[in-house]
């Protein structure tokens, strides 16, 4: 055979493979633990009767309402409004195996001109920079919509630490900060943080 030949062979069998596998092959199912900051007894953040449970609540009950990618897999570390041991939840996550888990709160502060929102990741986390480039396209997405979003900051919290998955707790804002406040508690802009979150959660490889 010619070289020539050959060549176009070869350069038909590789265009062949090249074609084979991921066009194929089902997408890739995205699975993810929302744990729900704060729940039961324990209410953290307060400012004037609205709480962080409840804030977290309604945003969780949004993003279950407005999640119609059927490749998007939520789970919940909280079903009931009840108290589950930081041990209970990381068994929970480390059993299912997800691809990210989101640890959303409400930020509470002394000084009420702290606002924004705010990623944690964990250092100390075998899966530190996986969950840091999360919280990084987190952050990116939520910049370019124009919300007001810290830099990533680092913190040893016990289900950043112990959950063998990629963990970002995400502080959706300050009760503490007038503004802050209102947004969090409107439902409109509660709507866009559920849709961002989700977009977000999309986009995860
Ligand atoms: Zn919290």
């Amino acid at each position: 055979m010619k070289n020539s030949v050959k060549l176009f062979l070869l350069v038909i069998t590789l265009t062949c493979f090249a074609f084979i596998s991921p066009e194929k092959s089902e997408p890739k199912l995205i699975n993810v633990v929302i744990d729900a900051g704060h729940r039961g007894e324990d209410f953290s953040a307060t400012q004037d009767e609205i709480t962080e449970k409840e804030i977290v609540e309604q945003l969780i009950s949004k993003i279950k309402t407005f999640n119609k990618n059927k490749n998007i897999v939520i789970h919940y570390t909280r079903s009931t409004d009840k108290f589950i041991p930081f041990k209970d939840r990381t068994d929970f996550i480390n059993t299912i195996k997800p691809d990210l888990v989101l640890s959303l709160h409400v930020n509470a502060s002394p000084n009420s001109n702290k606002s924004g929102m705010e990623f944690y990741v964990s250092k100390e986390s075998n899966f530190y920079e996986k969950s840091n480039l999360i919280a990084e396209n987190f952050q990116t997405s939520f910049l370019n919509s124009n919300y007001k979003v810290a830099e990533i900051k680092n913190a040893d919290f016990y289900i950043l630490k112990e959950s063998e998955v990629p963990a970002v707790i995400m502080e959706l804002g300050y009760l503490t900060n007038e503004a802050d406040k209102k947004s969090l508690a409107n439902n409109n802009e509660q709507n866009q943080i559920a849709k961002k979150i989700i977009e977000c959660i999309s986009e995860l490889k």
